[in-house]
């Protein structure tokens, strides 16, 4: 069995991602405040980062800036926090996010009570800063950009 160690924001006590060669462009990008996801120049754009396109199995793919706009696909409230790491966030909307480019991210939305979010409500990315990396979220489309 392989064990992989979890880093912890020590403040909060949340997961902290951790960085593969291939992920670490999308974190780069997120602390700079882009999201930046993977393109192939056949099939467009594609979310999580892997070493091949999933349409072609190419792997001449770059990374480019996508718009941050999207709507939500379909979402839960999480309210309950069987990860004790999450209690401090409850209670937490996990959604998938159509971009407008295509791609979906399952993420979190944050910046407005769950009782807000919708089906096709148009969204913003946002960035939260946790233990040395940034993270990628969603807002409503009409929040102040963070
Ligand atoms: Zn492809």
């Amino acid at each position: 069995m392989i064990r992989i160690e979890q880093p912890y924001d020590e403040a909060t006590g949340r997961p902290i991602p951790r960085r593969t060669p291939t992920s670490a462009p999308y974190f780069e990008a997120a602390r700079e405040g882009r999201l930046s996801l993977q393109k192939c120049p056949r099939d467009g754009f594609f979310f999580y980062p892997r070493a091949a396109c999933p349409e072609c199995l190419g792997d001449d793919w770059s990374w480019a800036d996508v718009s941050g706009h999207g709507t939500v696909y379909s979402y839960t409230v999480e309210r309950m926090g069987l990860d004790p790491a999450q209690r401090s966030q409850l209670p937490l909307v996990v959604a998938i996010v159509e971009l407008d480019e295509g791609p979906r991210m399952t993420s979190n939305i944050v910046g407005c009570p769950p009782e807000e979010v919708s089906v096709g409500q148009a969204v913003q990315v946002a960035f939260e800063d946790l233990g040395g990396e940034t993270l990628i979220h969603f807002e409503p489309a009409d929040s102040e950009p963070t």
